[in-house]
């Protein structure tokens, strides 16, 4: 008998018609995956050390795909 394989890969979709948006929260430009963090308290602990050490200023938000919360850069 044939053996059915089910392979899922959380590949990124690459939607670049119509707007839409969504998932652009949960990945990076590199089309990999941004780093989860379980709570806010590790995403805020996160984004100081990166403040403090390198002066950079991160954003901690809820994200709408796994849930968990991620960094996003802030310009301006
Ligand atoms: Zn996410």
């Amino acid at each position: 008998m044939a053996k059915a394989r089910r392979g899922r890969k959380p590949l990124p979709r690459r939607d670049t018609s119509s707007g839409g948006g969504g998932g652009r929260e949960h990945w990076r430009a590199d089309g990999q995956p941004k780093t989860r963090y379980p709570s806010s308290g590790d995403a805020n602990r996160y984004a100081l050390q990166a403040l403090l050490e390198d002066g950079v200023q991160l954003d901690p938000y809820v994200c709408g795909i796994c849930g968990d919360w991620h960094l996003g850069n802030r310009r301006g």
